[in-house]
């Protein structure tokens, strides 16, 4: 396989062993001659030199770079860090106790950022998520400030998504309703006594129950919910629990109704053990799936079963790199485009915090030694900050540079790198490798099967 190139070919034995011996470097052994380098240099396995290779890279990441800016910004309204919940895995640690909620004025300068923005963009429409701590927590205050973002985002039609822990779904419902929210992204991790043991109230009281309610009630009112079930060693094994659950209570039904089996993941800011990698998720998925077929009703990173024809299609989650390839080879034929950049953070991300700070990522927000600006009183971009998250890449990484995965990869979260080494150079790798052996040991069959389709 070759992500560059995006060719995919069955080799016999003897050619597998003469390109072992090539191993990474540009040692050429001399058995590939004649047909074979043909065939190897017009399948883009084989160049005549690292310049060559290294020119088609660049031209790679020249076109990714020009599309990049077509795409949509994505605006983050860190409305406030405080948070109804005391989650057992939170990354936002100590920030919580910051109960700073965005002003008004706020509100209005982090909209003439994104407008100031998007113009030197190329001036694409800007999509709007607001995230926390809880962008949803019931104070009159929050709600006010909550309804003038919807407000500013209907008036200039910006689509908008809310990312909640779901517990006030039922107090800000008359708010998502008037207004045109594209999504909200709710989190339950297991069943009720499971769920509770994970995330709950600061009093420790368990979240659940309110949580489904509100679920239920947006749902009867048209919303479209996505939900996400963080999954770790602590509750994996109870994920055919709350598929049962979801499938009694009828989500799935409505058509409106998404659930998403993400890892939960350590930024670097807390000791949490229980993490696992998400080859180590599928694995136990897979597992799990010969006698528990309900955990088909989940979309997992890099791979999803479609229940109706038997098809394959793969999952527009991030992460499950590696796998995703073979996903893709199963449902459309072919591998993905190379990867020179891991996510948004590195192109047109942003995020806004109610201490009139501006971020890269929601998710790094908070440490004010890792902003790129501000934007309250007026907005004051540090360009030589924001150019190295904007810079960084596969090309930029040193140990990417030389990695086989590299292609596959994106060289990992940026986030992660900056808050567990300082280093936004740090590379992040996330098994890839190990992905893309595991799926295709468990879908061999259904490769071979493709390459016969195709001879
Ligand atoms: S992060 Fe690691 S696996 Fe990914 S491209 Fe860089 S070196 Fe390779
Ligand atoms: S930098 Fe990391 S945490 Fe932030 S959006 Fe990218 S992948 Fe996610």
């Amino acid at each position: 396989m070759n992500a560059l190139s995006g060719a995919i070919d069955v080799i016999d034995e003897k050619t597998a062993k003469i390109l072992e011996r090539s191993d990474d470097s540009w040692f050429v052994p001399i058995e590939i001659d004649g047909e074979l380098r043909e065939t190897l240099t017009a399948r883009g396995y084989l160049y005549r030199s690292e310049f060559e290779e290294g020119e088609v890279l660049k031209k790679i990441a020249k076109d990714h770079d020009e599309k990049a800016h077509k795409i949509p910004g994505r605006f983050i309204f860190i409305v406030t860090y405080a948070c109804n919940l005391r989650c057992s895995y939170c990354f936002q640690g100590e920030f919580m106790r910051n109960n700073r909620i965005m002003t008004s004025s706020m509100v209005d300068k982090a909209f003439d950022a994104i407008s100031e923005v998007s113009e030197r963009n190329g001036g694409s429409v800007p999509e709007i998520c607001l995230f926390g701590g809880e962008p949803l927590m019931a104070t009159r205050h929050q709600k006010e400030i909550v309804k003038k973002i919807l407000e500013d985002c209907e008036s200039k039609h910006y689509p908008v998504r809310v990312i909640t822990n779901g517990v006030e779904l039922e107090y800000f419902l008359d708010l998502i309703t008037r207004f045109d929210v594209k999504n909200l992204q709710v989190t339950l991790d297991g069943p009720k006594e499971v769920h509770d043991r994970r995330r709950m109230f600061s009093n420790g009281k368990g979240s659940f129950c309110k949580i489904v309610r509100g679920i239920d009630l947006a749902l009867r009112n048209n919303l479209r919910i996505e939900l996400h079930v963080n999954v770790d060693s602590d509750n994996i094994r109870y994920l055919p629990d709350l598929a049962d659950f979801i499938v009694k209570k009828g989500w799935l039904e409505t058509g409106q109704f998404t659930p998403y089996i993400t890892t939960v993941k350590n930024f670097g800011c807390g000791d949490y053990r229980s993490c696992i990698t998400e080859c180590e998720l599928l694995s136990e998925l897979y597992k799990m799936l010969v006698n528990k077929t309900q955990l088909r009703i989940f979309v997992v990173p890099g791979g999803y079963v479609k229940l109706s024809d038997g098809q394959y299609s793969s999952s527009p989650l991030p992460g499950g790199y590696g796998i995703n390839c073979i996903m893709s080879l199963l449902a459309h034929g072919k591998i993905p485009p190379p990867r020179i950049k891991n996510c948004g953070a590195q192109i047109n991300s942003f995020a806004f915090d109610p201490c009139g700070y501006v971020y890269t990522c929601g998710q790094i927000s908070g440490r004010k030694e890792f902003s790129v600006g501000s934007y309250y009183p007026k907005l004051a971009l540090d360009e030589r900050k924001l150019i190295e998250w904007r810079n960084r890449s596969v090309l930029t990484v040193r140990e990417c540079k030389s990695c086989r995965m590299s292609l596959i990869c994106g060289g990992g979260c940026a986030a992660a790198a900056l808050s567990k080494s300082g280093n936004l150079y740090c590379p992040q790798c996330t098994q890839v490798e190990e992905n893309l052996k595991f799926g295709i040991g468990l879908f061999l069959d259904d490769i071979k099967k493709v390459f016969q389709e195709i001879a």
